[in-house]
């Protein structure tokens, strides 16, 4: 069977034409899963019966089932989708007052970087996720909305590094991004990487202006090596230098994230550390608190302490946003869902 979510405009057109059938067909088909969230051939009731049953026969919809899903009080929800060979990754739906109904993705099982602080990484990585797994925790989450509520952005920041899996991941955005597909601008689809300048290379070529987040979370290589290991063969200039590059392909502002851990990275060494690296570039900054993991020794700083590191970066010129935590009361951060599945 052929999964229809990889890549659908390629080859349902195809597909139908081998067999004869008037193209406008594949808009009908396409029509009804992305715009009227359909879960099966059975509700096309616009096309002939027996082409719905050939479709069925041909392709599948859906090769992941839901292992877990969890709603939190704010309207945060939460699946743990399950592969089809057993493997499971975790995606995310945010509700905020403006009407934003954004998903956060994820990429790839397990994560090969191994950042220091993240539970997404802590056994390695198993597989990158091909473009129509990608796709299908998009559409799972969309079916979860009212009839009223419309997606509005994507975030990449699930399981993963999306960079290490442009292939599958790019695709994916195409169809999310395009009128008919689900029609989220592409300047509402935000891609956070820990910051391989190859790929960011490749973005830019692209010349897709997705949002790019970089997560930079040091100023100094010293201490970013060795929260990000994949630092090592990189560093903190090349890294910015890439960025630069970036805006200037896309003119996009690029967002610097920082994770704030207690007594690590958040004293006023850092900040002004972080200042000299960025100041006058038109960067924005996501500051993230430390979302405790179990396992780990890091600790979250205080508010006063996250308040006074924020307060330094925007004396200083810089655009600074602190982010706002939705949904840790059901795991909805880090790969820590998929976790406590697993030790359960
Ligand atoms: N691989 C991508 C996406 C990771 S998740 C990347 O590195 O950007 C999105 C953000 O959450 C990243 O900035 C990541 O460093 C951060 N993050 C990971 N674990 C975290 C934790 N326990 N608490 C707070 N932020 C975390």
């Amino acid at each position: 069977m052929i999964h229809l979510l990889d890549r659908p405009f390629e080859t349902l057109p195809t597909w139908l034409a081998e067999r004869g059938v008037p193209a406008y067909r594949a808009g009908q088909v396409t029509t009804w899963l992305f715009k009227r969230r359909a879960d099966g051939f059975d509700e096309m009731t616009d096309l002939p019966q027996t082409l719905r049953a050939e479709l069925a026969e041909a392709f599948a919809i859906w090769t992941t089932t839901v292992a877990a899903h969890q709603r939190a009080d704010d309207g945060t929800e939460k699946m743990l989708v399950e592969l089809a060979d057993g493997q499971r990754v975790e995606c995310v739906l945010l509700r905020d007052d403006r009407h934003h109904r954004t998903v956060c993705l994820s990429t790839q099982v397990g994560c090969a970087m191994g950042c220091a602080f993240c539970a997404s990484g802590m056994d390695g990585l198993v597989r990158n996720l091909t473009s129509g797994e990608i796709l299908e925790q998009l559409l799972r989450l969309q079916q979860l909305l009212g009839p009223d509520e419309r997606l509005s952005h994507i975030v990449v920041m699930g399981m993963g590094e999306p960079l290490a899996n442009l292939d599958g991941l790019l695709p994916a955005l195409a169809v999310a991004a395009s009128p008919e597909g689900l029609g989220i601008s592409a300047r509402r689809i935000t891609l956070s990487t820990v910051g391989l300048p190859g790929g960011i290379e490749r973005l830019a070529r692209e010349g897709v202006p997705y949002h790019l987040a970089v997560s930079l979370h040091a100023a100094d290589d010293r201490l970013r090596t060795e929260l990000i290991p994949s630092n090592r063969g990189t560093g903190v200039r090349a890294l910015v230098a890439a960025t630069d590059a970036y805006f200037e392909a896309t003119g996009r502002r690029v967002t610097f994230e920082y994770v704030l851990l207690a007594g690590v990275n958040d004293r006023v060494e850092d900040a002004d550390a972080l200042v000299g690296l960025l100041r006058g570039r038109p960067a924005l900054v996501n500051l993230i608190p430390f979302n405790p993991v179990d396992e780990l020794p890091y600790r979250t700083p205080g508010s006063a302490d996250v308040a006074r590191f924020a307060d330094r970066l925007a004396r200083s010129g810089l655009t600074v946003k602190t982010r706002y935590r939705k949904g840790d009361r059901i795991d909805a951060a880090c790969g820590q869902l998929r976790r406590r599945r697993q030790s359960t």
